[in-house]
């Protein structure tokens, strides 16, 4: 897999330093701060055996159009939710460069439901693909995403419709590859996502993986992670920043990083960096809202090795995030009697905390048909979590939030 950071020689670092680069508050971490110096400095991994380079940070349709013209200027050139654009609200920073110089990815749910209950069906992914298309204008996509993913390893044997309707718009010319984001079923009686993404890998013709990854995972994911570069099979992390947006604002939190030991870092710079550092990984997706995290991303992604200061911060993170933040790791979901769809309600409470997106988080919250309310507090669901959260307590603390 190649990376653009290796080729980084001390030249460039020193003119990056010399021409671009600006404290901007983190100490002496390098942070982007003249676009013209950051120019196509991102990091490009291989998208696997599609063969596509991309840079490491993945862009987003959601992005402010400040932004995306400063991310392509860096090299963002993967686009995911892209099917969200119209003629009329596609960049023209990224409309104006040679088609194949960019890459679109197109997401598509299940239909008649959510991704818990909704169906998969041939026929109206084939249309809804055909029909974003028409209102983009944008020709073809270069990834079909089967978002959410399959419920278990069975319904993924018995039911072929996202891959045929991925299989006909590929012999139209209209996508080119098939990615899958994947999440955990456990809650609906369904598989885990990495049980689901070896499977697949032996099985169906899926040349890119999304997950949710962020520090202090469980290791199925590291090893799921080795194991698809085997298959030569792209991996893009999801959710990464597990509890950085609420540690950053943290005044408790922000007091302890004081400590001249994590002096020249950040809880989201120690994190880019530590993702960046597993070569088997070919992305990121980073929640993004403006050009000041986008910088430090940048500035973080195109730094060498980890450095003492990032393994002291993500440790002091990590820390923090005990008792505290849900890593989604969805262990607790199978214990529950009331079958309760506690990683969710969680990934919906870092909507809020981390990413501060109240609205969308209150609007996930509210499509559930079970949420915390539901909770008997009996406990059952205690022992399951690494994390040792009190989720009864938690479930009642995020409905104050969201419901
Ligand atoms: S305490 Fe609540 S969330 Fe935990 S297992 Fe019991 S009912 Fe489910
Ligand atoms: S509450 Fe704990 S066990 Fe449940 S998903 Fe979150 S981290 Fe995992």
């Amino acid at each position: 897999m190649s990376d653009g950071a290796q080729n980084l020689s001390r030249r460039d670092m020193m003119r990056i330093g010399a021409t671009g680069v600006a404290a901007a508050g983190v100490g002496n971490l390098p942070v982007l701060a003249d676009e013209q110096a950051a120019a196509d400095k991102l990091p490009k991994r291989r998208y696997g055996r599609t063969g596509l380079e991309i840079g490491w940070l993945i862009g987003a349709s959601d992005w402010t159009k400040e932004l995306i013209p400063r991310a392509v200027h860096a090299g963002v050139n993967y686009w995911h939710k892209a099917q969200a654009w119209n003629a009329h609200s596609f960049p023209r920073a990224i409309k104006a460069l040679p088609r194949e110089s960019y890459y679109l990815e197109c997401v598509v749910d299940r239909v008649n439901g959510d991704h818990a209950h909704g169906k998969i069906d041939e026929e109206q992914h084939y249309q809804f693909v055909k029909s974003r298309l028409k209102d983009s204008g944008a020709g073809y996509y270069d990834v079909f995403k089967f978002h959410f993913g399959y419920h278990s390893i069975e319904e993924a044997k018995q039911n072929p419709g996202m891959v045929r309707a991925f299989e006909r718009l590929k012999k139209e010319g209209l996508v080119k590859h098939l990615a899958i984001s994947q999440h955990h079923y456990n809650n609906i009686g369904g598989d885990m996502a990495w049980e689901i993404l070896h499977y697949l890998a032996d099985h169906q013709p899926y040349d890119a993986t999304q997950f949710f990854h962020t520090y202090g995972d469980r290791k199925e994911i590291e090893e799921w992670i080795a194991v698809a570069r085997k298959h030569d099979i792209a991996t893009i992390a999801m959710k990464t920043m597990g509890g950085v947006g609420r540690a950053s604002h943290d005044p408790k939190f922000k007091k302890l990083l004081a400590d001249p030991k994590y002096h020249g870092t950040t809880p989201a710079a120690a994190m880019v960096k530590w993702l960046r550092s597993n070569e088997n990984l070919t992305g990121a997706v980073i929640a993004t809202k403006n050009f000041d995290q986008f910088r430090e991303n940048t500035g973080a992604a195109i730094s060498l090795a980890m450095a003492p200061k990032d393994h002291a911060t993500l440790s002091l993170l990590s820390g923090y995030n005990k008792g505290l933040t849900c890593l989604l790791c969805a262990e607790c979901v199978s214990t529950c009697p009331e079958h309760i769809a506690i990683a969710d309600i969680f990934r919906y409470e870092r909507y809020a905390r981390d990413y501060f997106d109240l609205d969308r988080a209150q609007k996930e919250y509210a499509a559930l048909t079970k949420n915390g309310t539901s909770c008997a507090g009996c406990g059952d669901c205690l022992p399951a979590c690494p994390q040792e959260i009190d989720i009864a307590a938690k479930l009642k603390d995020v409905h104050r939030l969201l419901g």
